[in-house]
Protein backbone atom coordinates (compact mmCIF):
# COMPACT_ATOMS: atom_id res chain seq x y z
CA UNK A 1 0.00 0.00 0.00
CA UNK A 2 0.88 3.50 -0.82
CA UNK A 3 0.93 6.59 1.56
CA UNK A 4 -0.02 9.36 -0.46
CA UNK A 5 0.44 13.31 0.58
CA UNK A 6 -2.13 15.66 -0.17
CA UNK A 7 0.86 18.29 -0.01
CA UNK A 8 4.02 17.72 0.13
CA UNK A 9 5.76 21.01 1.33
CA UNK A 10 8.67 18.98 2.45
CA UNK A 11 9.54 18.09 -0.96
CA UNK A 12 8.88 21.06 -2.44
CA UNK A 13 11.09 22.74 -0.42
CA UNK A 14 14.07 20.31 -0.54
CA UNK A 15 14.27 20.81 -3.87
CA UNK A 16 15.30 24.29 -3.36
CA UNK A 17 16.43 24.26 0.10
CA UNK A 18 19.51 25.94 -0.56
CA UNK A 19 18.16 29.47 -2.38
CA UNK A 20 15.23 29.24 0.83
CA UNK A 21 18.07 28.69 3.42
CA UNK A 22 20.01 31.76 1.65
CA UNK A 23 17.32 34.44 1.79
CA UNK A 24 16.43 33.42 5.39
CA UNK A 25 19.80 34.29 6.72
CA UNK A 26 20.26 37.09 4.58
CA UNK A 27 16.99 38.21 6.58
CA UNK A 28 18.14 36.94 9.93
CA UNK A 29 21.42 38.77 9.59
CA UNK A 30 20.26 41.97 8.47
CA UNK A 31 17.47 41.77 11.04
CA UNK A 32 15.18 44.02 9.23
CA UNK A 33 12.03 41.42 9.99
CA UNK A 34 9.62 44.47 9.83
CA UNK A 35 9.25 45.87 6.49
CA UNK A 36 12.45 44.99 5.26
CA UNK A 37 13.48 45.48 1.83
CA UNK A 38 12.59 41.83 1.13
CA UNK A 39 8.96 42.88 1.40
CA UNK A 40 9.34 45.76 -1.17
CA UNK A 41 11.03 43.19 -3.53
CA UNK A 42 8.82 40.43 -3.35
CA UNK A 43 5.65 43.17 -4.13
CA UNK A 44 7.78 44.12 -6.85
CA UNK A 45 8.16 41.08 -8.48
CA UNK A 46 4.67 39.94 -8.01
CA UNK A 47 3.45 43.54 -9.52
CA UNK A 48 5.54 42.61 -12.77
CA UNK A 49 3.86 38.95 -12.52
CA UNK A 50 0.25 40.19 -12.33
CA UNK A 51 1.01 42.97 -15.29
CA UNK A 52 1.92 45.49 -13.51
CA UNK A 53 -0.71 46.01 -11.12
CA UNK A 54 0.06 47.65 -7.84
CA UNK A 55 0.56 44.95 -4.95
CA UNK A 56 -0.09 45.91 -1.41
CA UNK A 57 1.76 42.97 0.73
CA UNK A 58 -0.49 42.26 3.71
CA UNK A 59 -0.31 39.47 6.65
CA UNK A 60 -2.74 36.86 5.51
CA UNK A 61 -5.74 36.38 3.08
CA UNK A 62 -8.50 37.76 5.37
CA UNK A 63 -6.67 40.32 6.28
CA UNK A 64 -6.30 41.29 2.73
CA UNK A 65 -10.22 41.06 2.41
CA UNK A 66 -10.74 43.08 4.79
CA UNK A 67 -8.51 46.03 4.27
CA UNK A 68 -9.32 46.37 0.79
CA UNK A 69 -13.42 46.58 2.57
CA UNK A 70 -11.98 49.15 4.63
CA UNK A 71 -10.06 50.97 1.75
CA UNK A 72 -13.09 50.83 -0.54
CA UNK A 73 -15.20 52.84 2.49
CA UNK A 74 -18.08 50.08 2.90
CA UNK A 75 -19.94 51.00 5.60
CA UNK A 76 -22.37 48.67 7.75
CA UNK A 77 -25.40 48.01 6.92
CA UNK A 78 -24.07 48.02 3.05
CA UNK A 79 -24.40 44.91 1.05
CA UNK A 80 -22.18 42.40 -0.31
CA UNK A 81 -22.53 39.70 -2.76
CA UNK A 82 -20.90 36.33 -2.62
CA UNK A 83 -20.96 33.05 -3.38
CA UNK A 84 -22.28 30.66 -0.61
CA UNK A 85 -20.10 27.73 -2.33
CA UNK A 86 -16.36 29.25 -0.42
CA UNK A 87 -13.89 29.24 2.39
CA UNK A 88 -15.87 31.10 5.57
CA UNK A 89 -12.97 34.24 5.54
CA UNK A 90 -14.88 35.26 2.40
CA UNK A 91 -18.06 35.90 4.66
CA UNK A 92 -16.39 36.56 8.13
CA UNK A 93 -14.68 40.12 6.83
CA UNK A 94 -18.04 41.02 5.47
CA UNK A 95 -19.89 40.42 8.76
CA UNK A 96 -17.08 41.51 10.90
CA UNK A 97 -17.25 44.93 9.30
CA UNK A 98 -20.95 44.77 10.19
CA UNK A 99 -21.70 44.41 6.07
CA UNK A 100 -24.41 42.29 5.25
CA UNK A 101 -23.17 39.39 3.53
CA UNK A 102 -25.64 38.41 0.57
CA UNK A 103 -24.91 34.87 -0.23
CA UNK A 104 -26.08 33.21 -3.63
CA UNK A 105 -25.61 30.06 -5.41
CA UNK A 106 -23.19 28.67 -7.28
CA UNK A 107 -22.77 26.99 -11.06
CA UNK A 108 -22.71 23.14 -10.40
CA UNK A 109 -19.98 23.05 -13.10
CA UNK A 110 -17.63 25.29 -12.40
CA UNK A 111 -18.16 25.99 -8.52
CA UNK A 112 -18.19 29.71 -8.97
CA UNK A 113 -20.69 32.27 -8.29
CA UNK A 114 -23.72 32.03 -11.06
CA UNK A 115 -23.45 35.54 -12.59
CA UNK A 116 -27.34 35.17 -13.51
CA UNK A 117 -28.09 34.92 -9.88
CA UNK A 118 -26.28 37.69 -8.76
CA UNK A 119 -28.59 40.17 -10.79
CA UNK A 120 -31.33 39.22 -8.56
CA UNK A 121 -29.60 39.37 -5.23
CA UNK A 122 -28.70 43.52 -5.94
CA UNK A 123 -31.14 45.86 -3.86
CA UNK A 124 -30.17 49.61 -3.24
CA UNK A 125 -27.66 48.72 -0.28
CA UNK A 126 -25.45 46.34 -2.31
CA UNK A 127 -22.09 47.84 -2.70
CA UNK A 128 -19.86 45.28 -4.18
CA UNK A 129 -19.21 41.66 -5.51
CA UNK A 130 -16.59 39.35 -4.39
CA UNK A 131 -16.51 36.78 -6.62
CA UNK A 132 -14.46 33.47 -5.60
CA UNK A 133 -12.01 31.96 -8.03
CA UNK A 134 -12.38 28.58 -6.32
CA UNK A 135 -10.71 25.93 -6.56
CA UNK A 136 -8.29 27.75 -9.29
CA UNK A 137 -10.13 28.59 -11.88
CA UNK A 138 -11.78 31.96 -12.31
CA UNK A 139 -15.67 33.37 -12.15
CA UNK A 140 -17.13 34.06 -14.77
CA UNK A 141 -15.77 37.84 -15.08
CA UNK A 142 -17.26 39.34 -18.00
CA UNK A 143 -20.82 39.48 -16.50
CA UNK A 144 -20.22 40.11 -13.37
CA UNK A 145 -18.04 43.03 -14.23
CA UNK A 146 -20.89 44.17 -16.88
CA UNK A 147 -23.43 43.67 -13.79
CA UNK A 148 -21.06 45.87 -11.35
CA UNK A 149 -20.39 48.83 -14.24
CA UNK A 150 -24.68 48.71 -15.00
CA UNK A 151 -25.23 48.96 -10.74
CA UNK A 152 -22.49 50.80 -9.85
CA UNK A 153 -20.85 48.06 -7.78
CA UNK A 154 -17.35 47.42 -6.45
CA UNK A 155 -16.09 44.21 -7.65
CA UNK A 156 -13.33 42.71 -5.26
CA UNK A 157 -11.80 39.30 -6.57
CA UNK A 158 -10.83 36.57 -3.87
CA UNK A 159 -7.93 34.95 -5.62
CA UNK A 160 -6.49 32.88 -2.89
CA UNK A 161 -6.95 29.70 -4.70
CA UNK A 162 -6.04 31.33 -7.76
CA UNK A 163 -2.96 33.13 -8.34
CA UNK A 164 -1.49 32.76 -11.76
CA UNK A 165 -4.55 31.88 -13.42
CA UNK A 166 -5.82 33.77 -16.70
CA UNK A 167 -9.01 34.93 -17.76
CA UNK A 168 -9.47 36.04 -21.30
CA UNK A 169 -12.53 37.96 -22.54
CA UNK A 170 -14.34 38.11 -25.20
CA UNK A 171 -11.90 40.51 -26.97
CA UNK A 172 -9.12 38.14 -26.70
CA UNK A 173 -7.99 40.05 -23.94
CA UNK A 174 -5.96 37.37 -20.97
CA UNK A 175 -5.80 39.54 -17.39
CA UNK A 176 -4.40 37.34 -14.92
CA UNK A 177 -6.66 36.45 -11.83
CA UNK A 178 -6.76 39.37 -9.15
CA UNK A 179 -6.39 42.58 -12.15
CA UNK A 180 -10.11 42.21 -13.44
CA UNK A 181 -12.34 43.96 -10.37
CA UNK A 182 -11.26 47.23 -8.24
CA UNK A 183 -9.02 45.07 -6.32
CA UNK A 184 -7.69 41.35 -5.96
CA UNK A 185 -7.09 39.47 -2.32
CA UNK A 186 -5.02 36.51 -1.89
CA UNK A 187 -2.95 34.76 0.36
CA UNK A 188 0.26 32.94 1.06
CA UNK A 189 -0.83 30.52 3.20
CA UNK A 190 1.67 27.67 3.35
CA UNK A 191 -0.73 24.67 1.36
CA UNK A 192 -1.63 27.69 -1.44
CA UNK A 193 -0.29 27.55 -4.62
CA UNK A 194 2.60 30.41 -4.02
CA UNK A 195 2.87 29.44 -0.19
CA UNK A 196 5.08 31.03 2.66
CA UNK A 197 6.23 28.99 5.55
CA UNK A 198 3.88 30.83 8.12
CA UNK A 199 0.71 33.44 7.17
CA UNK A 200 1.23 36.22 4.27
CA UNK A 201 -1.08 37.45 1.82
CA UNK A 202 -1.32 40.31 -0.31
CA UNK A 203 -4.07 42.63 -2.64
CA UNK A 204 -3.45 43.33 -6.01
CA UNK A 205 -5.13 46.64 -7.68
CA UNK A 206 -4.90 49.00 -10.93
CA UNK A 207 -5.39 51.93 -8.91
CA UNK A 208 -2.77 53.56 -7.41
CA UNK A 209 -4.48 55.95 -5.04
CA UNK A 210 -6.50 52.84 -3.48
CA UNK A 211 -3.14 51.17 -3.27
CA UNK A 212 -1.76 53.83 -1.06
CA UNK A 213 -4.56 54.05 1.23
CA UNK A 214 -4.83 50.65 1.90
CA UNK A 215 -0.88 50.22 2.39
CA UNK A 216 -1.94 52.95 4.79
CA UNK A 217 -4.56 50.86 6.65
CA UNK A 218 -2.02 47.97 6.50
CA UNK A 219 0.15 50.21 8.92
CA UNK A 220 -1.94 51.48 11.74
CA UNK A 221 -3.34 54.47 9.35
CA UNK A 222 -0.14 55.86 8.87
CA UNK A 223 2.45 57.09 5.97
CA UNK A 224 4.30 59.12 8.05
CA UNK A 225 4.89 57.30 11.36
CA UNK A 226 2.88 58.69 14.22
CA UNK A 227 0.75 60.44 11.97
CA UNK A 228 -3.06 58.44 11.43
CA UNK A 229 -4.97 59.51 8.79
CA UNK A 230 -7.45 56.98 8.44
CA UNK A 231 -8.48 53.75 11.44
CA UNK A 232 -5.64 51.27 10.36
CA UNK A 233 -5.11 47.92 11.34
CA UNK A 234 -1.53 45.81 11.93
CA UNK A 235 -1.23 43.25 8.83
CA UNK A 236 2.34 43.45 7.57
CA UNK A 237 3.94 40.73 5.79
CA UNK A 238 6.75 39.31 7.74
CA UNK A 239 10.06 39.97 5.80
CA UNK A 240 11.15 36.47 6.62
CA UNK A 241 8.13 35.23 4.65
CA UNK A 242 8.75 37.63 1.77
CA UNK A 243 12.27 36.52 1.45
CA UNK A 244 10.62 33.11 1.10
CA UNK A 245 8.02 34.16 -1.26
CA UNK A 246 10.16 35.72 -3.52
CA UNK A 247 12.02 32.58 -4.36
CA UNK A 248 9.21 30.58 -4.66
CA UNK A 249 7.42 32.84 -7.03
CA UNK A 250 10.27 32.20 -9.70
CA UNK A 251 8.90 28.91 -9.17
CA UNK A 252 5.54 29.77 -9.85
CA UNK A 253 5.31 28.92 -13.52
CA UNK A 254 6.56 25.57 -12.70
CA UNK A 255 4.45 24.73 -9.65
CA UNK A 256 1.22 25.95 -12.04
CA UNK A 257 2.32 23.63 -15.02
CA UNK A 258 2.86 20.61 -12.61
CA UNK A 259 -0.31 21.06 -11.14
CA UNK A 260 -1.91 21.01 -14.41
CA UNK A 261 0.23 17.96 -15.22
CA UNK A 262 -1.77 15.95 -11.86
CA UNK A 263 -4.66 17.52 -13.17
CA UNK A 264 -4.34 16.34 -16.95
CA UNK A 265 -3.60 12.36 -15.71
CA UNK A 266 -6.59 12.33 -13.11
CA UNK A 267 -8.84 14.00 -16.17
CA UNK A 268 -7.54 11.00 -18.95
CA UNK A 269 -7.61 8.22 -16.11
CA UNK A 270 -11.33 9.44 -14.74
CA UNK A 271 -13.43 10.57 -16.92
CA UNK A 272 -15.24 7.59 -18.06
CA UNK A 273 -15.79 6.38 -14.27
CA UNK A 274 -19.38 5.94 -13.82
CA UNK A 275 -19.93 7.06 -10.33
CA UNK A 276 -17.52 10.65 -10.46
CA UNK A 277 -17.18 13.62 -12.48
CA UNK A 278 -14.21 15.19 -13.22
CA UNK A 279 -13.75 18.89 -13.06
CA UNK A 280 -15.18 21.47 -15.53
CA UNK A 281 -12.74 23.54 -17.27
CA UNK A 282 -14.48 26.71 -17.93
CA UNK A 283 -13.49 27.50 -21.83
CA UNK A 284 -12.68 31.26 -21.00
CA UNK A 285 -10.44 30.73 -18.03
CA UNK A 286 -6.97 28.52 -17.17
CA UNK A 287 -6.71 26.71 -14.22
CA UNK A 288 -4.33 27.18 -11.51
CA UNK A 289 -5.58 23.72 -9.55
CA UNK A 290 -5.29 24.39 -6.37
CA UNK A 291 -7.98 21.34 -5.88
CA UNK A 292 -8.69 18.96 -7.89
CA UNK A 293 -12.48 18.29 -6.76
CA UNK A 294 -14.60 15.64 -8.34
CA UNK A 295 -18.16 15.20 -7.79
CA UNK A 296 -19.44 11.53 -7.03
CA UNK A 297 -22.77 10.20 -8.68
CA UNK A 298 -25.40 7.80 -7.22
CA UNK A 299 -22.39 6.85 -4.26
CA UNK A 300 -22.10 7.25 -0.92
CA UNK A 301 -19.38 10.10 -0.98
CA UNK A 302 -18.56 9.52 2.76
CA UNK A 303 -18.11 5.92 2.42
CA UNK A 304 -16.00 6.36 -0.98
CA UNK A 305 -13.58 8.70 1.28
CA UNK A 306 -13.03 6.31 3.71
CA UNK A 307 -12.73 3.53 1.41
CA UNK A 308 -9.50 5.77 0.12
CA UNK A 309 -8.11 6.47 3.34
CA UNK A 310 -7.62 2.56 3.83
CA UNK A 311 -5.55 2.66 0.59
CA UNK A 312 -3.30 5.33 2.16
CA UNK A 313 -5.29 8.29 -0.14
CA UNK A 314 -5.96 11.08 1.29
CA UNK A 315 -9.06 13.52 0.02
CA UNK A 316 -10.72 16.05 1.06
CA UNK A 317 -13.96 18.05 1.12
CA UNK A 318 -14.33 21.82 0.55
CA UNK A 319 -16.67 22.49 1.94
CA UNK A 320 -18.67 19.95 4.18
CA UNK A 321 -20.99 22.96 5.70
CA UNK A 322 -22.34 25.62 3.12
CA UNK A 323 -22.12 29.10 4.71
CA UNK A 324 -25.68 29.30 5.19
CA UNK A 325 -25.83 26.64 7.39
CA UNK A 326 -23.34 27.29 9.23
CA UNK A 327 -24.24 28.63 13.23
CA UNK A 328 -22.48 31.62 12.54
CA UNK A 329 -23.76 33.19 9.29
CA UNK A 330 -27.86 31.31 9.47
CA UNK A 331 -29.91 34.52 9.06
CA UNK A 332 -32.41 35.78 7.08
CA UNK A 333 -34.30 32.66 7.41
CA UNK A 334 -32.29 30.49 5.34
CA UNK A 335 -32.05 26.78 6.22
CA UNK A 336 -31.61 23.52 4.11
CA UNK A 337 -33.09 23.55 0.39
CA UNK A 338 -32.26 27.41 0.36
CA UNK A 339 -29.21 27.12 -2.03
CA UNK A 340 -29.92 23.75 -3.96
CA UNK A 341 -26.72 23.47 -5.84
CA UNK A 342 -24.45 24.08 -2.97
CA UNK A 343 -25.95 22.32 -0.82
CA UNK A 344 -25.98 19.08 -2.98
CA UNK A 345 -21.98 20.24 -3.54
CA UNK A 346 -21.39 20.00 -0.32
CA UNK A 347 -22.38 16.36 -0.22
CA UNK A 348 -21.18 15.73 -3.16
CA UNK A 349 -17.41 17.01 -3.97
CA UNK A 350 -14.31 15.48 -2.45
CA UNK A 351 -10.91 16.60 -3.75
CA UNK A 352 -8.10 14.47 -4.80
CA UNK A 353 -4.08 15.17 -3.44
CA UNK A 354 -2.72 17.23 -5.85
CA UNK A 355 0.42 19.38 -5.56
CA UNK A 356 4.01 19.47 -6.86
CA UNK A 357 6.09 16.68 -6.14
CA UNK A 358 3.96 14.30 -6.79
CA UNK A 359 4.86 10.88 -8.99
CA UNK A 360 3.46 8.93 -12.03
CA UNK A 361 3.51 5.59 -9.63
CA UNK A 362 1.14 7.30 -6.89
CA UNK A 363 -1.47 8.88 -9.32
CA UNK A 364 -1.49 5.70 -11.03
CA UNK A 365 -1.94 3.64 -7.70
CA UNK A 366 -4.75 6.90 -6.89
CA UNK A 367 -6.39 6.48 -10.38
CA UNK A 368 -6.56 2.65 -9.85
CA UNK A 369 -7.93 2.42 -6.12
CA UNK A 370 -10.61 4.85 -7.40
CA UNK A 371 -11.41 2.60 -10.36
CA UNK A 372 -11.63 -0.80 -8.27
CA UNK A 373 -14.27 1.12 -6.07
CA UNK A 374 -17.59 -0.61 -5.43
CA UNK A 375 -19.85 1.34 -3.96
C1 LIG B 1 -7.29 30.55 2.03
C2 LIG B 1 -8.44 31.38 1.65
C3 LIG B 1 -8.70 32.63 2.24
C4 LIG B 1 -8.00 33.14 3.47
O1 LIG B 1 -6.65 33.20 3.44
P1 LIG B 1 -5.81 33.17 4.81
O2 LIG B 1 -4.45 33.58 4.37
O3 LIG B 1 -5.87 31.80 5.35
O4 LIG B 1 -6.41 34.18 5.73
C5 LIG B 1 -9.73 33.39 1.73
N1 LIG B 1 -10.50 32.95 0.73
C6 LIG B 1 -10.30 31.75 0.15
C7 LIG B 1 -11.19 31.33 -0.96
C8 LIG B 1 -9.28 30.92 0.60
O5 LIG B 1 -9.10 29.71 0.04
Amino acid sequence: MMHIKMVDLQGQYLRIKNEIDAAIQEVLLSTGFIQGEQVKNFAAHLSSYNQGAHVVPCGNGTDALQIAMMALELKPGDEVILPVHTYVATAEVIALLGLTPVFTEVDEETFNIDPKQVEEKITDKTKAIVPVHLYGQCADMTPLLKIAQTYNLYVIEDLAQAIGATYTFPNGENKMAGTMGHVGCTSFFPSKNLGAYGDGGAILTTDKILAEKMQMICNHGQRVKYHHDVIGVNSRLDTLQAAILDVKLKYLDDYTHRRNLVAGFYDKQLQSVPFIKIPVRAANSTHAFHQYTLRTVGINRDHFKKYLEEKGIPTMIYYPVPLHLQKAYRRDGFGEGSFPVTEKLSQTVISLPIHTEMTTDELSYICDSIKSYHG
